[in-house]
């Protein structure tokens, strides 16, 4: 086979991702796992019938319609409508994914060419550096820098250049809990719009805001023909494992999508479609309890890691809180987290993997909290050994 590496160019490097590794670390050490972002509790038990009652009556067990079965793409549209008064046709603009993973690369893959530029805020979930290279385009990092994580929008608009092709927007964004506001939004929306560029914006922690409030990019004047929305229910329902996610979006963006999705997994969850449109059409009595619970446990938590001496930046959204070390003595967060379950049995994440600017990350670790209240108290009492 020569010397040719077998792994081709644009996957050079990204071996296996972080969460895959920490997980690995976690289970081999027996450590409490506050690494990769998973709840420990299931999601409410009469979605978990809704599937297994789907199963059993032969809903989805065979290849359902390539943009998802019809009653989850209605629930979609009117989860948008009720959510958030954005309204879009369940035929044409929405689209059932593999979790919002396969969103990404399929609306990546879609809609870029080799050479195009992506600017994606930074620190970035780790498949969107992966699926940029896998396109052949180039990523652009816009730096979220501590201790407030704001976008810099005189910054991004110099990043822009006659290449730029996208822009790649999280909010609630992973990992640093920023919530973007109305007039950070507007400005991305203006420099899309007068620069006509593509967005792609991943909301999975839509319904994780604990500060100010989620506003979908897609609602801003000029952004619904140019946006591409993708969310999941893993994160809002507690049921990562069933990988059900969505696009919304303009008819033309949407059907781009679906061409590239059809040849990635063509479809896929067929019985957990059915109960995840039982669970979009929950009372909103139950994504209030989702929040509640999620800020209490943040509270939990962060107090816990000022306690044994982190700095620690509060999150407006998400179930992760990110730290820096250094008032700890210690300056290398990849470091810090490979030796912690051996310190003190509690596994985290190393910000700096999701960063190509990476002095801006080096010292910080990212900590979850969708975590049982005791998992969490035994956490904390294990991390103040450090
Ligand atoms: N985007 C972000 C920002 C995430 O944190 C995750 C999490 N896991 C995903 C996308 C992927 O979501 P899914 O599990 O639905 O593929
Ligand atoms: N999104 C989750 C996190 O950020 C994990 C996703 C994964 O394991 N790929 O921790």
């Amino acid at each position: 086979m020569g010397t040719r590496p077998l792994l081709n160019r644009r996957l050079a490097g990204m071996g296996s991702t972080i969460f895959a590794e920490m997980s690995a670390l976690a289970v081999a050490t027996g450590s409490i796992n506050l690494g990769q972002g998973f709840p420990d509790t299931d999601g409410p038990r009469e979605i978990a019938e809704a599937a297994a009652n789907a199963v059993l009556t032969g809903r989805g067990n065979q290849y359902p319609p390539g943009p998802g079965i019809p009653e989850l793409r209605a629930a979609v549209t009117e989860h948008q409508q009720h959510w958030y008064g954005l309204s879009y046709d369940p035929d044409t603009e929405v689209l059932i994914t593999a979790g919002a993973t396969e969103a990404i690369a399929a609306a990546l893959l879609a809609l870029l060419e080799p050479g195009d530029e992506v600017i994606a805020m930074e620190p970035f979930y780790d498949s969107y550096a992966a699926c940029i290279a896998m396109a052949g385009a180039t990523r652009v990092p816009l730096t979220l820098r501590a201790p407030g994580f704001r976008p810099d929008l005189d910054e991004l608009r110099a990043l822009i250049t006659p290449r730029t092709r996208l822009l790649l927007i999280n909010t609630p964004h992973n990992p640093t809990g920023t919530v973007l506001t109305p007039e950070e939004l507007r400005g991305i929306a203006e420099l899309a719009c007068e620069h006509d560029l593509l967005v792609i914006t991943d909301e999975v922690y839509e319904h994780l805001v604990f500060a100010g409030a989620h506003h979908p990019l897609a609602a801003l004047p000029g952004m619904r023909e140019r946006t591409v929305s993708i969310s999941s229910a893993g994160k809002t329902f507690s049921f990562t494992g069933w990988k059900v996610g969505w696009v919304t979006g303009a008819p033309e963006l949407v059907a781009a999508v679906r061409t590239a999705k059809q040849y990635l997994t063509f479809v896929s969850a067929g019985p957990f479609q059915y109960a995840v449109a039982d669970a979009l059409r929950l009372p909103d009595s139950y994504f209030d309890t989702l929040r509640a619970d999620h800020l209490r446990k943040r509270d939990l938590l962060a107090e816990g890691l000022a306690a044994a001496g982190f700095e620690v930046f509060r999150p407006e959204g998400t179930y992760f809180i990110t730290t820096d070390i250094t008032p700890l003595g210690e300056t290398d967060g990849l470091e810090f987290c490979r030796k912690l379950p051996e310190r003190c049995g509690v596994v985290a994440i190393p910000n700096v993997v999701f960063y190509d600017n990476t002095e801006a990350g080096r010292s910080q670790v990212r900590w979850a909290f969708c975590k049982r209240d005791d998992v969490l108290a035994e956490a904390v009492t294990r991390l103040r050994r450090l």
